[in-house]
């Protein structure tokens, strides 16, 4: 907690909150279609089979999916999204997992440049070292079962879609993981604090002597 604490008052994240999963939908932080960023400490349960990689946009911070239609007269892919013109698209992930914070949790999801960041090996490079499909996917279970295992303070974008199927979903997505810690601190920071009025009552009593 400490770090995180002195990483936020010496400048990273200056501008960015400090939130817990209920102070956000307490004051309504994602409850606008257009999204706002706060961050959140906690750590993460990855749904595997849902944590893909797929083709998408060769613009590093597009992450539209690309499509057979995508493909204009000169062989070249038009992105809707981004309107960048492109021969390759690139494979990317696209992580999807639930926040634990406390004792609430959160879906959300992270796609390629935070999911690069979390797993630490770039989807082109899995791509082209395990080329085959029944070598890659064991790699990546095991970089995903690693990442649970990490403690994050997380920058997220909060917003609520309030168009067509997906009118009044709770978007959370990712944009950086910062390792803060493990999993298992949790359960040694109960152990300090149940520790604690002993430890501070010494320390008063030494001071006042
Ligand atoms: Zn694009």
């Amino acid at each position: 907690m400490d770090g995180v604490h002195s990483l936020i008052s010496t400048g990273l994240n200056a501008s960015i909150k400090m939130y817990t999963i209920a102070k956000v939908y307490a004051e309504g932080l994602n409850a606008q279609p257009r999204a706002q960023t706060f961050c959140i400490e906690g750590t993460i349960v990855i749904d595997k089979a849902n944590s893909v990689t797929y083709l998408g946009c060769a613009m590093p911070h597009c992450n539209r999916k690309v499509h057979d239609s995508d493909i204009g007269t000169n062989m070249h892919y038009l992105c809707p999204t981004c309107k960048q013109s492109f021969m390759m698209p690139m494979p990317k992930y696209c992580i999807c997992f639930q926040i634990v914070s406390g004792n609430d949790h959160k879906w959300a999801t992270a796609f390629n440049t935070a999911s690069t960041a979390l797993l630490g090996v770039p989807v082109a490079t899995m791509m082209d070292i395990f080329a085959d499909n029944n070598m890659y996917k064991p790699v990546h279970s095991y970089n995903l079962q690693q990442a649970m295992y990490g403690k994050y303070l997380m920058t997220i974008q909060g917003s609520t879609c309030n168009t067509s199927f997906w009118k009044g979903h709770r978007s959370w997505i990712v944009t950086e993981f910062l390792k803060v810690g493990h999993s298992h601190d949790n359960v040694r920071e109960e152990e300090e604090q149940d520790e604690g009025p002993d430890v501070e009552e010494g320390g008063e009593d030494e001071v006042m002597a």
